[in-house]
Formats: C-alpha cells, sequence, structure tokens
C-alpha cells in the first residue's frame, strides 16, 4: 500500500474514536501480549538470524523486557487515563480545573536494528495505551526480526490501528514525507537530524532516542573485581552493540593495571578464552560494520581480543590501552565490543573531559565515595545512568529512559511513554450560577482593589 495511504486511513480510523476508550487499549495490548508469547520461539529465531543472539539474550534485553512493559501498562492505564483536578484560582471562582491526556493521533515509530524487536515494540506499547494509531518502522539492517514484527502485528491489528512499513532508505524517506502527529525516532545522531528537520515542515512534535560516547568513571575506592565484571557484562552485551553501553572506561591511574587485570579475568569467565567459539556470543550486524570496528583497533595498543573472524562476523571482546582524546576510536561511538581505556589523576580530569564533548546518554560511575557521586551527578549533566553497575537503569518501566542534548529528546517507559505519547489538556469547567463581575469592562477603581486581591 502506498504510504500517503496508509496514513489516510489511519487518519480516518482515529477519527472514529474507537482507540479512545480504556476497553479498545486494553484489548490491543492484550492481544499484543497474547501474540507475542505465541509467536516467541520465532522471534527468538529471527533475532538469532540477524545478530547471532542467544535465546538468553533474546529473552532477557528483548522478549521479555517487551512484556514486562506491557503487563506494567496493563496495570496501571486506567489510573493514568483519568482526568486529574488541580485547585482553581480564587479569581475564577467557582469552577473547576483538571488536567486530562488526549492521544496524540497518528504516530511514526522508527527502530534500529541493534535490539530490533524491543526497540519496536516498546514505544508502540506506550502509543497504543496513549490511544494512538500507529506505523511502525523496523530497521532493514534486521530483515528476518523485521518480517516477524510484520507478521505478529499485521495478524492482530488492522492497518488503519497498527501497520509495519518494511523497507529502506526509498520507504523512510516517503515516511517522513507524510503528516504524522507524532514521530517517534530511535537511531543515530545524524538520522535523528534528518528526521527532525522533517517534523519541523509540518510542527509535528517528536522524541529522538540516539546515542553517543557513554562514559565509564572507575575510581580508585570502588570495588575494582565487582566493577570490572559489572563493566564487562554491560559493554560486551550484544557485543558491546548497546546504545548505553560503556564506549569507553576512564580508570583513575593508581588502579589501572589492576583493573584491567581484572577485566581480562572477567572476559575469560564470561566469554571463555576462545570466545569466537561461544555460542551465546552475539555477531556484528553486517561487514560493513565490522569493517569499521577493525579499523578502529589497527595500530592501538591490544591488551585483550583484538581480532575477528571476517566471514562470520565476529570480533573478540577487546580492551585497548593507552588510548587518548586524540585516538581514532575516540572519535565516534563505538558500538561495537572494544574496549579503550583512558586515565586519570584526580576527577576534575575525568569530569573536564567528559564536559568537553557532547551530553552523553549515559555515565556510569564506580566509586565508595559518597562525595564524588555527589560530585558527578551535580556537575555532569547524561541522559540517565548507575552508580556501581552498568546499563540496567534502562530495564526498568518504573523509569523513563531517554537521552539530553545529542543523545537525544524525550524519554520514554512505563507511565513516561504514556505521557509521551499523549497530549495533556488542561480544562476548566466554570459553573454557571454566579457571575463574577470583576474582570469584565467598565473597570472601576472597586475592581481594581479586588484584581490586586486575587492575584496576590
Ligand atoms: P540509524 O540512524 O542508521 O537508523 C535508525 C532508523 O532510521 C532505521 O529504521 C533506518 O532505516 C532509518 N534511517 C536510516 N537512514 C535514514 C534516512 N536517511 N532517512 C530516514 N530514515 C533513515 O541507526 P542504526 O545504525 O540503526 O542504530 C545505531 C544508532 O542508534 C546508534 O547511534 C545508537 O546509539 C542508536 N541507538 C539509540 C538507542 C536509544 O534508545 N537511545 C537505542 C538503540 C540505538
Amino acid at each position: 500500500m502506498e504510504m500517503n495511504t496508509i496514513a489516510e486511513r489511519q487518519k480516518a480510523f482515529f477519527e472514529k474514536n474507537r482507540t479512545k476508550s480504556y476497553e479498545f487499549r486494553q484489548k490491543a495490548l492484550f492481544r499484543l501480549k497474547r501474540t507475542i508469547l505465541y509467536y516467541e520461539r520465532e522471534i527468538q529465531e529471527a533475532l538469532y538470524q540477524d545478530l547471532g543472539k542467544s535465546d538468553f539474550e533474546a529473552y532477557m534485553t528483548e522478549v521479555g523486557m517487551t512484556i514486562s512493559e506491557l503487563n506494567y501498562v496493563g496495570k496501571h492505564l486506567k489510573r493514568w487515563m483519568k482526568e486529574k483536578g488541580v485547585l482553581t484560582p480564587l479569581a475564577q471562582f467557582p469552577a473547576k480545573s483538571f488536567e486530562v491526556p488526549e492521544p496524540y493521533g497518528t504516530v511514526l515509530i522508527m527502530a534500529p536494528w541493534n535490539y530490533p524487536f524491543m526497540l519496536c515494540i516498546e514505544p508502540l506499547i506506550g502509543a497504543i495505551a496513549a490511544g494512538n494509531c500507529c506505523v511502525v518502522k523496523p530497521s532493514a539492517y534486521a530483515p528476518h526480526t523485521s518480517a516477524i514484527i510484520k507478521k505478529i502485528l499485521s495478524c492482530i491489528f488492522p492497518e488503519e490501528f497498527v501497520a509495519v512499513v518494511e523497507g529502506g532508505r526509498e520507504e523512510n524517506t516517503a515516511l517522513l514525507e507524510q503528516e504524522f502527529d507524532y514521530i517517534f525516532f530511535t537511531g543515530s545522531k545524524n538520522v535523528g537530524k534528518i528526521v527532525l528537520k522533517k517534523a519541523a515542515e509540518n510542527l509535528t512534535p517528536v522524541t529522538l532516542e540516539l546515542g553517543g560516547k557513554s562514559p565509564c568513571i572507575v575510581d580508585e575506592t570502588a570495588d575494582l573485581k565487582l566493577a570490572a565484571k559489572r563493566l564487562v557484562f554491560g559493554k560486551y552485551l550484544n557485543s558491546g552493540q548497546t546504545c548505553v553501553a560503556p564506549d569507553y572506561l576512564f580508570v583513575q591511574e593508581s588502579v589501572k593495571q589492576k583493573f584491567i587485570e581484572y577485566l581480562k579475568y572477567w572476559i575469560d569467565k564470561m566469554f571463555g578464552t576462545e570466545p569466537l567459539k561461544n555460542s551465546d556470543y552475539p555477531r556484528i550486524i553486517n561487514e560493513k560494520h565490522y569493517e569499521r570496528l577493525m579499523k578502529l583497533i589497527e595500530g592501538e595498543s591490544i591488551v585483550k581480543g583484538g581480532y575477528g573472524n571476517k566471514e562470520r562476523l565476529f570480533i573478540a571482546p577487546t580492551v585497548l590501552d593507552n588510548i587518548t582524546e586524540h585516538s581514532p576510536i575516540m572519535q565516534e561511538e563505538i558500538f561495537g565490543p572494544i574496549l579503550p581505556v583512558l586515565s586519570y589523576g584526580n576527577l576534575e580530569e575525568a569530569e573536564a573531559f567528559i564536559k568537553k564533548g557532547e551530553k552523553p546518554l549515559a555515565l556510569y560511575l564506580f566509586t565508595g565515595n559518597k562525595k564524588t557521586e555527589q560530585r558527578i551527578l551535580n556537575t555532569i549533566s547524561f541522559g540517565g545512568g548507575c552508580i556501581n553497575d552498568t546499563i540496567i537503569h534502562l530495564a526498568t518501566s518504573r523509569m523513563g529512559f531517554g537521552g539530553v542534548g545529542a543523545s537525544g529528546m524525550g524519554s520514554y517507559h512505563g507511565k513516561r511513554s504514556f505521557d509521551t505519547f499523549s497530549h495533556t489538556r488542561s480544562i476548566v469547567k466554570k459553573y454557571q450560577w454566579i457571575d463574577l463581575p470583576i474582570r469584565y469592562q467598565p473597570y472601576t477603581r472597586r475592581k481594581k482593589k479586588l484584581l490586586h486581591l486575587f492575584l496576590k
């Protein structure tokens, strides 16, 4: 179907007001959950085909996350939809004031390839919960997952309610030519700018979930062995192809060597001494990214890994020492299983370095010092993060997830998703049994006095 036909049919369907009732939303979410569970095996198979993801990671980071979000949203939706009373200023007496959410209308969701199932379905849950119609555009780089998403959504929803558009550049461009009421984009900064420009033409509100270089700071007071374990988990999950993966390590000089030894220890312990033979270790998405990543390793001082298999697109968990801010690997988001190590003497140096760059999507701090914790939280702006852990801050429906500055705008998950896809209307309901004369002309001295009294 042509893009403009899909968009027009969705607009017409939305105007019928059917998506707005609690029952419709709840039923749609229930069907989505049931069908995801029904197709769980096929989803896992698709994720394995696209990224070599193991069943365990597929459930932990994709299917399980969406089921958990569906359960959470389902449980709270009724309350979120209710109007919320607020106090009315005395000057408006007698009246009742309240805020009430309404759906935007038609929503476009564009997703990347690294968590290709979860990053399509999680925003969709929010869009449906808020009462919208939706066009979902999965990434063409993960074609098997894109196909199963299309299969699942088209078997439970009519296209005028939820449509899936597969394809690449041509389809993306055609979609952005349509006028949606909201655009939710997850992907790179460069494409984010294109989306924002197109949205501006129609004054369409957007959420941009972008990426960037997320630092991980480890100071000498941290529990080094545990810190290394948690860092290795967050860095090499999905072979480092995670938007919130710790991009680079900033470790205090005094504990650097010891910490690197722990990193090596945990890499061996988790992935084995021959990680390319580990069937649970995901591969790099395509040859272009494989080549890009291998080039970043070239000529650097490799302390772990540093090799790959081009045919099968695997790169071993890699650690690079003696990296400086001028090293090629520090000029772009890595998005792969390579950890550059930088060191600092005192915290100000690390702080100044991070603040010189763009605001990161995530920041991780390992420390046993509460003052250091407070200081980092007070001085550096970033999307979200963890103290003494990595990446788990996004694995909850109870907090919003999103970037700031160059790492994005807006947030989602749980209530935040509902708010993101809803416009909040403020309403005053005025009663008719009395009408205070003060605001009407002619303006008298007595009215002026009263006005000053009311607006104190
Ligand atoms: P990308 O920007 O290349 O693609 C994202 C989406 O945009 C895809 O659906 C793609 O088909 C589409 N697209 C690509 N080029 C386009 C164009 N010229 N016009 C319109 N649409 C276009 O990103 P990617 O390579 O798929 O994903 C990697 C990036 O995404 C990284 O920067 C990563 O940090 C970021 N990311 C962010 C999050 C987050 O939640 N903040 C999550 C995952 C990935």
